[in-house]
């Protein structure tokens, strides 16, 4: 039997309820980030991980588009390094390049390529926005995520048991003018290859996630994880409609706890006591040129100021706007956090 307590179990223990902010803020179980992009060889990021009770999915993504070279690869061997360096406390999820989608060969490549990467250890395979809004077949007809091409590799992940993590389409201002009331207006200032509102030709949000919703009535037993609130971050009944009519598609909140904090936290409340089996948490944090030092830094500044804003009831600010906590009960923090990732994604832990 166990008798003495560490410090941190002793301060974990103290601070389950109501749960404390900074140092002793840790819950009495282990939190998982199911949505950041390390993908290279992390030591302090490790360190800060193990420090502050984390786990995390790192993604590859396949963000070539038109004929750009890619750093799939790069990613991919840095994913699969990381995750053996971490002895499992990070998991990965590998991607595919789906440029080649017309190529005949195309479906037997990706397979055999992704096989490669289930057994150094990928739990998961990223598709990204790029099909739907990017990627353009020889007739200049956007790949949609339905495409029939794309089909025998989501039969392969699902035989592989393995999840899908789908980031398609984009948040509603990409659609909308580039104004002062557009919530995106920062990021599409600087994006303009993702802008679409007015692009002839460009596929319109909402078809772009029904070719999604195809996809995942096609393959009931293939589970999907939609990043960024499935992309409905500003209308969580339509995002509940489609959590209702899919049992097999769960959604990250990575980078959209925002729309959260600005929204009518009764009906947030609401919808996370509704569907709390079928979220989860990520930070999107991407780690570019940064050391590794700041890295750390902004990971853990988003982990506690969304652990905060999801653990506790008190003002507080959120990118500058000031809002109040969820203050969300302590079993529905737990599947947020820790039992969902589990669940949808088998092999994170
Ligand atoms: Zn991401």
């Amino acid at each position: 039997m166990k008798i003495a307590m560490t410090r941190r179990e002793l301060l974990a223990g103290l601070a389950a309820s109501p749960f404390l902010v900074g140092e002793a803020a840790h819950p009495p179980f282990e939190r998982i980030d199911t949505h950041i992009h390390l993908n290279r060889s992390a030591p302090e990021i490790l360190a800060g991980f193990r420090q502050t009770r984390w786990r995390a999915l790192t993604i590859c993504v396949s963000r070539a588009t038109g004929d750009e070279p890619s750093d799939l690869d790069e990613q991919l061997l840095g994913a699969a390094k990381l995750h053996r360096e971490s002895n499992g406390l990070v998991s990965w999820a590998a991607s595919f390049d789906a440029r080649p989608f017309e190529r005949p060969d195309f479906a037997e490549t990706t397979i055999a390529g992704l096989k490669g990467w289930f057994n150094q250890g990928a739990i998961a395979v990223k598709i990204w926005k790029n099909i739907g809004m990017g990627i353009r077949a020889k007739s200049g007809a956007y790949l949609m995520p339905d495409n029939p091409a794309l089909f025998p590799i989501y039969e392969a992940i699902q035989k592989q048991g393995k999840t899908l993590v789908a980031h398609l389409a984009e948040p509603d201002g990409a659609w909308l003018p580039l104004d002062s009331t557009n919530p995106e207006v920062g990021y599409y200032s600087k994006h303009p290859e993702w802008y679409q509102y007015g692009r002839k030709g460009a596929p319109a949000k909402e078809e772009i996630l029904a070719a999604r919703d195809r996809v995942i009535a096609k393959y009931p037993k293939l589970r999907v994880v939609g990043c960024h609130l499935g992309s409905n971050e500003s209308d969580l009944p339509a995002l509940g409609k489609r959590l209702d009519k899919y049992p097999n598609f769960a959604v990250d909140m990575a980078a959209r706890v925002r729309y959260l904090a600005a929204g009518d936290h009764k009906a947030v409340r609401e919808f996370l006591n509704r569907y709390q089996d079928r979220i989860t948490y990520g930070t999107d944090f991407v780690w570019r040129t940064q050391t590794e030092q700041q890295a750390w830094q902004s990971v853990q500044t988003a982990h506690e100021r969304d652990w905060n804003f999801f653990a506790q009831s008190s003002d507080m600010s959120y990118h500058g706007h000031p809002t109040q906590g969820l203050g969300l009960p302590e079993k529905l923090l737990r599947k947020i956090f820790y039992d969902n990732p589990v669940r949808w994604f088998p092999g994170i832990v």
